[in-house]
């Protein structure tokens, strides 16, 4: 049954929310060499809210040729311009302040988002809080690199020094349009890249307003530059340039796959994080109240599309009567609507596009022969048919091959399998082509260690699930991507190494004779 449709009691004004992003006879611009631009076709893009299909924006549509002036105004920026020999105390003191501006407009910035992105108003404010300490993290890391040195035979004295990389491509999602791109600006700058960021086509627009600021900031022209368009076009033109010297992406592993290829031509660094169907395992000892609460909010936190989801509930055999139906119970209950509604616990899907896709998963579901035990419709009412709803879908009785089960749905479906022993459950977890994420729910403390060492993933949680830190590293094993970003593993990722051999006696090696 879907649920009864919460009103909404406030609703933004596009234009008021717009007011700060430059634009041209309506249409916002794109940050490129310092200047505000127009794409060099004149062609643009209409934005809709997810929650009621209105037009919201219209913005600049990239073509590849903007993307090129991109790359050669970075490369201009670190090649010739002061970035490539700027202090790592002033980048620092960029970044300190570019995080107190997102502190500052947190409001505006969090209004911006749910307007463009759906998602409900207390995910986003969530998320600029992060997006402002991942840009504040990183400015403290800044000044911290460190290098080695080795005692080597004599007369020579060999260290290590870290250099940044050059001119990074960054290509985001969707799903966390501010926070990816403070994941991927922060820990570049930091390291004295310069960057072009292209957001995804669907939601550029906090990232425009961002811009606003590094431009006020007096970032040098050219450091950053955000350039807007479809991902065939400009992301791949930025992923295939021989002037990119990394491209780091997130989203889809198809994509990310295509990216690679793009990039094979001169090498380029790569870091990608992917796509996943991370498995949320909850033993029978677990809490009860809390595996219940977590296995909600592991798969219905941003309506599913995350890619750390929980979206394989995998619940040990003895407690499955009992467990399965409460979290059933409680998903039915989950207040599905407008983000701008304080009431709202859930928010729409990002497109009718990808509301399509999610529901041909639910279609699959049903003929493979699994339960549809609660959901798998649209929300019902003028918001359901305005906006793009699925209620919270929880499919039960599923076998291992069903599509349902392998493969990414990244909307608010929730599979469940059963397992018997220990042992199954690590095989049931593992046995995918994903290793993002994992969960394990346990009172027993050496089986929860037990259980997490053998999960084949990079983000892992016991008895809690998507808690995350820019401290730590973010990245997955197998399909789910390459390399880490986020710690200290991503400022490295954003750096070259370079050994440099001093001769500390001045004289011909007399390796030749003369
Ligand atoms: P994509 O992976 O296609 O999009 C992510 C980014 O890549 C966007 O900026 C997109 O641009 C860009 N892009 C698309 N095609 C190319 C290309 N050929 N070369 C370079 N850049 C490109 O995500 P979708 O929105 O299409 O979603 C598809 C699936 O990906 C989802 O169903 C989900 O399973 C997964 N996904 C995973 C995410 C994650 O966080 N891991 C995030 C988003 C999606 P544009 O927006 O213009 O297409």
């Amino acid at each position: 049954m879907a649920k009864v449709e919460p009103r909404p009691t406030w609703q933004p004004r596009p234009d008021e929310l717009l007011r700060n992003v430059p634009q041209k006879n309506g249409t916002c611009l794109m940050y490129v060499g310092g200047s505000w631009v127009e794409a060099s076709d004149g062609g643009r893009r209409e934005l809709r809210n997810p929650a009621n299909g209105e037009v919201i924006a219209r913005v600049a549509e990239g073509t590849a040729q903007d993307a090129e002036r991109a790359i050669q105004a970075a490369h201009e920026a670190f090649y010739e311009g002061p970035w490539g020999d700027s202090l790592a105390q002033d980048r620092a003191k960029l970044l300190f302040r570019l995080a107190d501006r997102i502190d500052e407009h947190a409001t505006e910035l969090s209004r911006l988002e749910t307007l463009n992105n759906g998602k409900p108003l207390r995910e986003t404010e969530f998320d600029m809080a992060d997006a402002a300490n991942c840009f504040r993290y990183y400015a403290g890391l800044a000044t911290k690199p460190h290098g080695q040195t080795f005692e080597v035979p004599a007369p020579s004295q060999t260290f290590v020094v870290r250099e940044p990389i050059g001119v990074c491509g960054q290509i985001i999602p969707w799903n966390y349009p501010l926070l990816m791109a403070a994941w991927k600006l922060a820990p570049a700058l930091a390291a004295g890249n310069t960057c072009v960021l292209k957001p995804s086509e669907l939601t550029p627009l906090t990232a425009l307003r961002l811009a606003t600021w590094i431009d006020e900031l007096e970032f040098p022209k050219g450091v950053v530059n955000i350039v807007l368009g479809a991902g065939p076009v400009v992301g791949h033109t930025i992923a295939a340039s021989h002037m990119v010297d990394k491209v780091a992406f997130t989203g889809g592993t198809k994509t990310g796959r295509s990216i690679m290829q793009a990039a094979v031509g001169n090498l380029k660094k790569i870091s990608l994080e992917l796509g996943g169907k991370s498995p949320n395992i909850i033993f029978a000892d677990a809490d009860f109240e809390t595996a219940v609460d977590y296995a909600l909010f592991g798969i219905f936190a941003n309506a599913g599309q995350v890619c750390s989801a929980g979206s394989r509930l995998l619940v040990q055999e003895s407690i499955a009567d009992r467990l399965v139906p409460a979290i059933i119970e409680r998903a039915k209950k989950i207040r599905v609507g407008d983000g701008f509604d304080p009431q709202t616990e859930m928010g729409p899907i990002i497109s009718r596009a990808h509301l399509e896709k999610v529901e041909g998963y639910i279609r699959s579901g049903v003929e493979e022969g699994a339960r549809l035990a609660c959901g798998g419709t649209r929300l019902s009412g003028e918001l359901g048919e305005r906006g793009n709803f699925l209620v919270p879908t929880i499919f039960t009785e599923t076998k291992p091959e069903m599509k349902i089960v392998r493969e990414e749905i990244f909307g608010p479906v929730l599979v469940v399998q059963t397992f018997k022993d220990e042992q199954e459950a690590v095989r049931l977890a593992n046995d995918t082509i994903y290793g993002l994420a994992g969960g394990v729910f346990t009172n027993d403390v050496a089986k929860a260690h037990r259980v997490i060492r053998k999960l084949r993933a990079g983000i892992t949680w016991i008895n809690t699930y998507h808690p995350t830190y820019n401290e730590a590293p973010w990245g997955g094993y197998k399909q789910s991507g390459m390399g880490r970003e986020l710690g200290t593993y991503g400022y490295e990722a954003y750096t070259e190494v370079k050994q440099i051999n001093v001769n500390l006696a001045v004289q011909p090696s007399g390796w030749f004779s003369a």
